[in-house]
């Protein structure tokens, strides 16, 4: 306990010098937030995930983050787990304080791409409170739209890894895994989601369309140009998404 409280305060003293000698006078040393944006099923974890490594960010996923707390069982884990399960959002405060220890962890120096935060106009505000404190913004927010079909049949054929360290998500048309219900990366047994299930969906969908509308608002008034949509379909290939992705954060 006694070193895990060192390592916090190593993390705590590194980041608030570079916060207050660093940043100020080499902003090409200022972490990009990128953010990525759109519905359940989007595609904004497997978007991130490839865009990450080419631009040399990290991805942070506050879902994965979520579901590691509620996988651990810590305090956290306990108080969201209903919420996740009903396909609720958690509170938005809550959400920025995981994605804030996420964002000051050394692993994260050069910047993030961010898949789920924000999800709302409110978690937005906060992001930029938080970011502005730290001399910051998001760089471009990336929002990924689709049709309502399109986005269920991508949830429905979903399936999650069990091993919550792994997580990995498959797709069972367009990314099944090399052996049936069994993950590529770690070979433990895949399942759905809770989540997942067809009237988690529905809900989910309703939440996103009620949540999303003054999320839009909100950055076409503050991001202006920053803000870009591209139009995936599932006709589209992964990479075919992620080249038109690239062409717009690189824009
Ligand atoms: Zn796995």
């Amino acid at each position: 306990m006694k070193a895990f409280r060192g390592a916090e305060f190593l993390i705590s003293l590194n980041f608030w010098l570079k916060r207050k000698f660093v940043w100020p006078f080499f902003p090409s040393s200022r972490p990009r937030i990128i953010a990525l944006l759109g519905g359940p099923g989007a595609g904004k974890g497997t978007v991130a995930g490839q865009l990450a490594p080419a631009l040399k960010l990290t991805h942070i996923s506050t879902g994965a983050l979520i579901r590691k707390e509620i996988a651990q069982g810590t305090e956290f884990g306990k108080r969201v787990k209903d919420m996740v399960e009903k396909g609720q959002l958690i509170p938005d405060q809550m959400a920025l304080d995981l994605l804030e220890r996420a964002l000051r962890a050394p692993e994260n120096a050069r910047g993030a791409i961010l898949d789920g935060f924000p999800r709302s106009r409110g978690q937005a505000e906060l992001l930029d409170k938080l970011l502005s404190s730290w001399g910051l913004s998001v760089e471009k927010a990336v929002w990924l739209e689709l049709s309502e079909n399109d986005l269920i049949e991508r949830l429905s054929l979903r399936r999650t890894c069990s091993n919550s360290a792994c997580g990995r998500s498959y797709h069972l048309k367009f990314e099944p895994p090399k052996r049936d219900g069994v993950c590529d990366a770690c070979s433990s047994s895949l399942y759905q989601r809770k989540d997942d299930a067809p009237e988690s969906i529905r809900e989910r969908l309703v939440t996103y369309r009620e949540e999303s509308k003054p999320l839009r608002s909100y950055y076409q008034r503050t991001m202006g140009g920053a803000l870009v949509f591209v139009n995936p379909t599932n006709a589209m290939t992964k990479e075919q998404v992620l080249a038109k992705v690239k062409a717009v954060v690189n824009d």
